[in-house]
């Protein structure tokens, strides 16, 4: 008899969760059985999984597990510490200057997740006096980071510098500092954020420039170093933070920049001095990843190619792939836009129970009238693989009327 039933104290929860139900976008977790893989096993199902951040397939990769393996052998299983007492081991300082190589730049700090070197960096490097320029979009860590930091923040419509730049204009005679945060890529479009103008007017106007590459490491730019090597504006973006969840196959977020700031941070960033440091294990992976990212390159060809040709076909098909701006998605992840919070939910159900995985996503990730499913391409799936699964599309889309 479990002890910990809903008491009326916690009722009105219930009740929320009630509602979500009615509205038809109540999930239960799926949960997966074997190797985040492009075909694998979740609720007892095999789908075709069009549903990972996994872009190149690393969370499986030989070279990474060996790393972890062998790290957990020679370290153990734990740190013991946050970094700033005793959890600063030998491998967490290595990762960090691979990763300053890799992206050329002086200093980085590794943190326990993306969402915590976000909302570490931003609550830490700003406060009630300063100002957080912000794109409508940007992911929830950095607007917790911001809400933590009491700092005011104006947002700009999705991708629109102009906006920015009158935001700009109107805390130019302000005292506090001023911050340009943009998203490398955008989490649920797959569009690319406009960082050579934001750089522009970031100069312009004196104000800190960070971009959040989550979705960009491992993806755009040289071997995955991300979107200031794509739009080759090395040296005009002050934080650049990354995270090696996605691409990079492990757990983690990092943020690169100069001495100053990353000393800044160890001091300072909340996450960094309170929450322990990674498992041995997972530094080492992480290593192996930059390794691989630099030894391998055709992983990303495949990735592009794959993206390339899933994108065209899903538009051939019909589906509304479109997003908000133009161009539209430009990346690995494509939106099918469908509108409707309960359409969305049933169409990733019956996707579901025909073999092929893709969350749909609704209100509150996406704003309301805005649901959509979410496809996201991998290196490792086969042309085979994606025949079928748009052919599953095609099949269900058809029957519910989501395209003629
Ligand atoms: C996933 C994501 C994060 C968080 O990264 P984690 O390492 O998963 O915590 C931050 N920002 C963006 C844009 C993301 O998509």
């Amino acid at each position: 008899m479990p002890t910990t039933a809903t008491r009326p104290q916690l009722s009105y929860l219930a009740d929320q969760m009630n509602e979500l139900k009615q509205k038809g976008t109540h999930f239960k977790l799926r949960v997966l059985e074997d190797e985040q893989a492009p075909v694998c096993t979740f609720d007892g199902k095999r789908v075709i999984n069009l549903a990972s951040n996994n872009y190149l397939g690393l969370t499986t990769h030989p070279k990474l597990r060996e790393a972890a393996l062998e790290a957990t052998r020679k370290y153990g299983v734990g740190s013991g510490a946050v970094r700033t007492i005793a959890g600063t081991m030998k491998i967490h300082m290595e990762l960090e200057e691979k990763i300053a190589r890799f992206k050329n730049v002086e200093a980085c700090v590794v943190f326990q997740s993306g969402f915590a070197a976000n909302a570490g960096t931003v609550s830490s490097i700003l406060g009630k006096d300063d100002f957080i320029i912000s794109d409508e979009l940007n992911h929830a860590s950095i607007i917790d980071g911001a809400r933590l930091s009491k700092a005011k923040i104006k947002v700009f419509r999705h991708k629109d510098v102009a906006h920015a730049e009158e935001l700009l204009k109107e805390v130019a005679g302000e005292p506090g500092h001023k911050l340009v945060i943009n998203y490398g890529v955008f989490s649920m479009d797959g569009d690319i954020g406009p960082l050579p103008g934001l750089c522009d007017i970031a100069e312009k106007y004196g104000a800190i420039m960070m971009i959040d590459d989550a979705h960009s490491s491992g993806v755009l730019g040289r071997n995955g170093r991300g979107t200031a090597d794509h739009f080759n504006v090395h040296g005009r973006v002050d934080v650049q933070v990354g995270t090696l969840s996605k691409a990079i196959g492990a757990l983690g977020g990092y943020v690169c920049g100069s001495k100053d700031l990353i000393d800044f941070l160890y001091h300072r960033a909340r996450p960094f001095l309170f929450s322990t440091s990674h498992p041995p294990s997972v530094a080492a992976t992480c290593i192996a990843a930059f390794d691989v990212l630099e030894q391998e390159p055709e992983l990303m060809d495949k990735l592009w190619a794959n993206t390339r040709f899933f994108k065209k076909e899903l538009g051939l098909l019909g589906f509304n792939i479109g997003g908000i701006s133009t161009p539209a998605s430009e990346t690995p992840i494509t939106p099918i836009i469908i509108g409707d919070g309960r359409l969305t939910m049933e169409f990733s159900r019956e996707l579901f129970n025909e073999g092929v995985f893709t969350p749909g996503i609704a209100f509150p990730t996406v704003a309301e009238g805005k649901a959509r499913m979410r496809t996201i391409m991998t290196a490792t799936h086969t042309q085979n693989q994606l025949t079928q699964a748009l052919e599953v599309l095609k099949k269900v889309g058809t029957r519910m009327g989501i395209i003629k």
